[in-house]
């Protein structure tokens, strides 16, 4: 029997992410592998190529990126960019023909995750964002419990994610680069609140802080959100670049679930009320999320998290940005 096929991934971008995640995911993955590289950093080239043996022909730079479509060694363009470059580079690696896998947050604005949207839709490849939480099986036994109620509707989270970056001159502290972390911590907090309770919030207030404003002054270290619900539950949540958290609670009406850490490469664990303890194994939470993103591809099935899913946290971010600058609730 032939080999089963693997698609080719192109990785756009070998900052942290790459180099210290989905690189070293890719050489476990079964359904595609590492076979390209985009850079605007020779000495990265070369030490990537010696690592990782990726050919001469599959090197790219932001400049020449878009001959990736004449090349049949790359089926996927996985962007892993500064947020404010996801738009395009999305929309060029698009117009190649090849499907894209985008990372979180999956750009700055709506009219951004809109367009695209509409540009992967016009040239009928694949956007999946780079939601490695929902690969995560215990994140899904969460998921299910707000599908089948077992006690009753979820009415109160709690639900946090931060950590402290010392760093001063990152693009996370640069707006116009996409930064703040709302977008980047930001988002695990609000998929706390929104996968456990299956719902997408109806309206938020929120308020911006920081401890450190020589070094957040563009944007903010900390972001505190309320969330309402269609079915009534509330959510308060919290993201921040000043302090190590990572917690879900969910108080439904006869019973509860905790989860810590609750968006964590590794160990993402809980219990509920009634003594159930949540521990799935997994052995890489990226290689899975790969994986299951190269199947979705080659048997033309759903993707766990495409593109119309970065959307639904964004327009909640471009809310809750609205909502700081007003100072009052904004109805999404
Ligand atoms: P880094 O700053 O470490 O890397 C970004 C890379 O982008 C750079 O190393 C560089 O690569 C390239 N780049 C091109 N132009 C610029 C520019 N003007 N400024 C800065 N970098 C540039 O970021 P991360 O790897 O931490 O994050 C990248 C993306 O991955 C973000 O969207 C982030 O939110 C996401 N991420 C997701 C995680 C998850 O758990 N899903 C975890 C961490 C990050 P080169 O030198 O090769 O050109």
């Amino acid at each position: 029997t032939p080999a089963p096929k693997k698609l080719g991934v192109a990785l756009v971008g070998l900052g942290y992410y790459s180099t210290d995640l989905l690189a070293p995911a890719l050489q476990l993955t079964q359904n595609c592998e590492l076979r390209g590289i985009v850079s605007g950093t020779p000495s990265k080239v070369e030490i990537w190529q010696k690592k990782y043996g990726i050919k001469d022909k599959n090197v790219y730079n932001y400049q020449n990126f878009d001959q990736i479509g004449n090349n049949p060694d790359i089926d996927v363009i996985y962007v892993v960019l500064p947020p404010s470059m996801h738009r395009e580079y999305t929309v060029r690696g698009a117009k190649t023909g090849k499907h894209i896998w985008c990372e979180k947050p999956m750009a700055p604005s709506v009219a951004d995750c809109e367009a695209m949207i509409a540009e992967c839709q016009k040239n009928k490849v694949s956007l999946a964002i780079g939601y490695r939480c929902q690969h995560d099986p215990n994140i899904q036994h969460m998921m299910r419990i707000a599908k089948e109620l077992p006690f009753g509707k979820p009415r109160m989270i709690n639900s946090a994610a931060g950590y402290f970056d010392s760093r001063t001159t990152h693009w996370k502290q640069s707006k116009a680069m996409g930064g703040g972390v709302m977008g980047d911590m930001g988002v695990y907090a609000l998929e706390g609140a929104r996968l456990a309770t299956g719902e997408e919030p109806i309206s938020v207030m929120a308020q911006a802080s920081t401890t450190r404003p020589e070094i957040y002054h563009e944007v903010e270290e900390t972001m505190m959100f309320q969330l309402q619900f269609p079915s009534g539950a509330r959510a308060a949540c919290q993201t921040s670049y000043g302090i190590n958290m990572n917690h879900l609670r969910v108080d439904y009406e006869k019973g509860w679930l905790k989860m810590e850490p609750q968006s964590a490469y590794t160990g993402i664990n809980g219990s509920t009320s009634d003594g159930t303890i949540i521990k799935y194994a997994i052995e890489n939470q990226q290689a899975k999320q790969m994986d299951e993103d190269a199947m979705a591809i080659m048997k033309k099935t759903d993707l766990i998290a495409p593109g119309e899913e970065g959307l639904r946290d964004i327009r909640v971010v471009e809310a809750i940005y609205k909502s700081v600058a007003t100072g009052k609730e904004v109805k999404i």
